[in-house]
Formats: C-alpha cells, structure tokens, sequence
C-alpha cells in the first residue's frame, strides 16, 4: 500500500490512561477509493521497535470498482506486511512476482535500496476466491541502517506458526477460551515466523475464535516496546479497553500483558527493541536525510526503480517536495 499524502503522520497528542500506558486515536485517512484508520506514525512516537507506519482499513465492501487499488509506487528503507483479515490483494512488484494473498497469509516485501510495487483488489475467478470484503492491515517496518541497502525481495508465507495462548486461569475458567495466536514476524514464546526480520521484532494476530469470550496473558520480552490494537470487535489489554481506531502503547520493561477479548474478536500485538534511529519519512519513503528523500524522489521520476508489469495504469507521481518541511527538528522515537 502507498500513502497518497506526503506527511503521513497522525496528529493526535497521546492521552495517558493508566500506568504510564498512553492510548492515540488514528486519524481517518484515503488510500485511492478505501478509507483507512491510520494509527501510526504519530506526531510524538514515529515508530515502535522498527514498525513505522499502521494502517487498518475495512471491512469494505469490494465489487471491482472499490476496494484497493494502489498504482505502481516505490519505497525504500522499510518492508511491507500485507496481512488480510478477509478477502485478497493481488500483489506486483518490479522483481516481477506476483501473489495473491488471502487471510492468514503474508505478503512480505524488503525495499532495501529500492523497489516497486502495486495492490490490487480482484475479483478471482475461481468461486472458491470470491470474497467481496475486504479487511486487513498495512504495516511497514524500518529497515536499521545497517540494512537499508540491502537487495529488494518478495516473500509469501501461506503457512505460519500458530500457538494457543494459554487461557487466564479466573473463576470463570470454564467458560474463558483461549486465543489463537498467529505470528506473522519476528518470535512470540516458542513461536518464530520464517519470515526475514532484520531487527528484534514481533507481529503477531490474536483471535478469539471460539464462541465465547477469550483471555489470556501475552508473554512480553522486556527490552521491547509494544502496541495492542484491535481489528474488530472490543478487547481489553493491560487493563485498558480497547475498540478499532484506538492503539495502545505498553513501554519497556514489561514481562506480560494480561489480554481478554469478546468472541470474534482480533487483536493485534507489534513491538520490538526501540530501534534508536531517527527516521525521516516521506510519501512511500523511510530515510535519515532529506538529500535521500530528494534522490529517491529524483529516482522515481526518472524511472529507476523498474516496471511494475502487468499493472492497467500509470504509476502514482510523487507529490511536490517541500524540503523546508521535511528539515524541520522532530523527536527521536
Ligand atoms: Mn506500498
């Protein structure tokens, strides 16, 4: 996915709520036709461990003239994580792959130096495919300098690991059930994505799939930071409730997140060891400085990130650069 605006950032200032604990709404934001909540980055918070941008779009009716549809665009500094929680997107990029991805699965895409890519919503062919909804997540990760130049590449993960969380033990055991819990990157407990991380990371989906209420605790490592959102339905994370449109930050030091959620209910958990770097982020761009937003800008017009084949429209055009903005002093995150 792309960012149409320039400046991606969330405008909302941090409300704390308990413990330290701070909750930020997201701003409502377009990507082409689909309406997107975007909960990161934030004015005050540019990213959380390496992950840097979160946006969180649908359930949207798609009929082929809705839904996404994200012309050939290009990035450099970050990976994209695809993650659907219905329907599909089709996928191309200018190493030539091409990929449908369907709920549960990961479109995993490292930049590095530099690539381009397009998304697509699609009406498949097959009735088996046919999924007029569309719900799911966009997420970027920073690359740390010392891997931003790295080859591009394209990674799907049909198959990944799945663990039960182990329920809260309450008074009410009997009728707690327990998440199933996905990890698309990086490890949670015993569990490790094959997916290619280049820090310490997590990416993880939590569903209260049972007809009943789920709880547990979420193991936390204590050098990471973390954010807890919800996709649908209410949960409630370290004591906080949560609804979608809402992120809730848990800080270092933590060892565990007790987390409880209605039926139906998917929660995801993003965190990571703070990466310590100061990213400046521009359109589809993660860089340090703007003389390599301005080049990589320069690079995109002049047509050197390669063709997106297969793609029926032109490529989106970078917006104007405004270099005084983008040279303005902003927090280390
Ligand atoms: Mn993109």
């Amino acid at each position: 996915m792309s960012t149409i605006e320039a400046n991606p950032e969330v405008d909302d200032v941090p409300v704390p709520r308990k413990n330290d604990h701070e909750v930020t709404t997201a701003r409502n934001a377009q990507v082409g036709n689909l309406a997107v909540r975007r909960l990161l980055p934030l004015r005050t918070r540019r990213s959380v461990g390496a992950w840097c941008f979160i946006d969180h779009y649908g359930p949207a009716d798609t009929d082929g003239r809705t839904g996404m549809n994200v012309p050939p665009h290009p990035h450099i500094g970050l990976q994209t994580v695809t993650w659907l929680l219905h329907g599909n997107v089709l996928h191309r990029d200018s190493l030539g792959s091409e990929q449908l991805i369907r709920p549960g699965q990961l479109n995993l895409m490292t930049s590095g130096r530099g690539i381009a890519h397009a998304e697509e919503s699609v009406i498949p062919p097959s009735a088996a495919d046919r999924n007029p909804v569309l719900h799911g997540v966009q997420l970027w990760v920073a690359l740390p300098d010392a891997s931003r130049q790295v080859e591009p590449a394209f990674e799907h993960h049909a198959v990944l690991p799945q663990t039960p969380l182990p329920a809260t033990a309450t008074g009410r055991a009997t009728s707690v059930g327990r998440f199933a819990v996905t990890v698309f990157l990086g490890e949670l407990a015993e569990s490790r994505s094959p997916a290619t991380a280049f820090s310490p990371i997590v990416g993880a989906e939590l569903t209260a799939r049972q007809q009943q209420h789920a709880a547990g605790t979420l193991p936390l490592r204590p050098d990471f930071e973390h954010v807890i959102f919800v996709a649908n339905g209410r949960a409630e994370a370290d004591g906080v409730p949560l609804e979608p449109g809402q992120l809730l930050y848990l800080p270092t030091g933590l060892e565990a997140a007790p987390v409880a959620a209605q039926s139906g209910t998917t929660v995801f958990l993003l965190g990571g060891v703070p990466l310590g770097e100061q990213l400046l982020m521009w359109w589809n761009f993660v860089a340090r400085t703007p003389e390599e937003i301005a080049a990589a800008t320069a690079r995109w017009r002049d047509g050197e990130f390669g063709a997106v084949g297969g793609y029926q429209g032109e490529p989106l055009l970078a917006p104007a650069l405004d270099v005084a903005r983008l040279l303005r002093p902003r927090p280390i995150s």
